[in-house]
């Protein structure tokens, strides 16, 4: 069986980055990039503009920036692999990667496999309907975007997160609209405090959406009364799902520790798992930022950690 010094598994911006570094300091790191587990260059595959990552004034496309960053990794020596890891071994060491189908040896690990932003199954909002032309899971990536500027923008959750972003869409929105499936929010005391007394937001309780719909993007909402049954459609030029994320950890079987919420546990401020000689970088252990230039961040810290911790285990000189 081949063994690596370095095995990557994800292929984000958290990914590519901790490849980029690795690779520069002659780890030879391997990237298994996933197939069927999510979109190969990860969730920023799955937009149209980034206005925030530093280094494009005008802006760039999600895609072609993950194309950038690919090409930047394999420039200094990265093997990718178009695989997902459907499990791993962390009880012997040098640690077994089992691909779908390549299985390698590492004597470390960097886990960069993000999370999946949570979305209504309803009709309208999938992939080829109204997904990223009006619905999206990220107010702050997109909030910003034209097309919701002086717009009714709709808000489907009722934890923190939604508040936050409903709170958030107020400098854009004409009106920002939350909606609730219970007559109660599940955001702390303090945050629902904000939320209902800004004046450009309004919450609709007891209600769950039924439909998007639109022409070239979004125009509409049918939003449902989950205690009469009665239907509304509303003018909407935005829809953004709240409703939390899922760290992408079910490959690991349990044996790297997790935070109560899913995420991966790591040393605060490192990137330190629980088990010598794995790593974690990007969203699968960030639940706060969840941002392309923070995982980027956390991608190079965990290269920067892996490989001092190579070299002091003696695996390279
Ligand atoms: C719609 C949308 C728009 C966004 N817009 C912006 C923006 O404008 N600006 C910004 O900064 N952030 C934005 N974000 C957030 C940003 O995309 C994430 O914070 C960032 O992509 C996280 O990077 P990551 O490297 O942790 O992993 P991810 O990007 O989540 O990528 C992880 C990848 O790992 C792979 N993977 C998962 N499991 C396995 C496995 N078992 N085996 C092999 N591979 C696996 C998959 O390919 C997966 O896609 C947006 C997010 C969404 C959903």
């Amino acid at each position: 069986m081949e063994r690596r010094k370095l095995v990557i598994i994800g292929s984000g911006p958290a990914a590519y980055t901790a490849a980029i570094y690795a690779a520069r300091a002659n780890l030879s790191p391997l990237i298994y990039e996933g197939f069927f587990s999510g979109p190969a260059g990860g969730q920023l595959m799955t937009t149209t503009e980034v206005e925030n990552y530093p280094g494009f004034p005008d802006g760039i496309s999600g895609p072609r920036l993950m194309e950038e960053f690919r090409k930047q990794a394999e420039r200094f020596g990265t093997t990718v692999l178009a695989e997902d890891v459907a499990s791993v071994d962390l009880k012997v060491h040098p640690f077994v990667i089992n691909g779908s189908p390549t299985v390698v040896q590492a004597d470390a690990i960097i886990i960069a496999t993000g999370a999946t932003a949570k979305r209504l199954d309803v009709p309208g909002a999938k992939d080829g309907e109204f997904w990223q032309k009006g619905v999206t899971a990220c107010a702050v990536c997109d909030g910003a975007a034209p097309i919701f500027r002086n717009k009714d923008l709709y808000v489907f959750g009722g934890g923190d997160t939604a508040v936050e972003e409903a709170v958030f869409l107020t400098k854009f929105a004409k009106k920002v609209y939350l909606v609730h499936r219970r007559d109660e929010l599940r955001a702390s005391k303090i945050m629902v405090e904000r939320a209902l007394k800004n004046p450009k937001i309004e919450v609709i309780w007891n209600h769950v959406l039924e439909k998007v719909e639109g022409e070239q993007v979004v125009t509409h909402v049918l939003l449902k009364d989950v205690k009469s049954g009665k239907e509304m459609r509303r003018e909407a030029g935005g829809v953004f799902f709240a409703i939390g994320h899922t760290p992408n950890t079910a490959f690991l079987q349990g044996q790297l520790e997790l935070e109560p919420n899913g995420y991966l546990k790591v040393k605060p401020g490192r990137s330190y798992t629980n088990i010598d000689g794995v790593f974690a970088a990007g969203d699968v252990q960030d639940h706060i930022y969840r941002q392309a230039v923070t995982a980027a961040g956390s991608g190079c810290m965990a290269a920067l950690d892996a490989e001092r911790w190579l070299s002091e285990k003696g695996h390279i000189e």
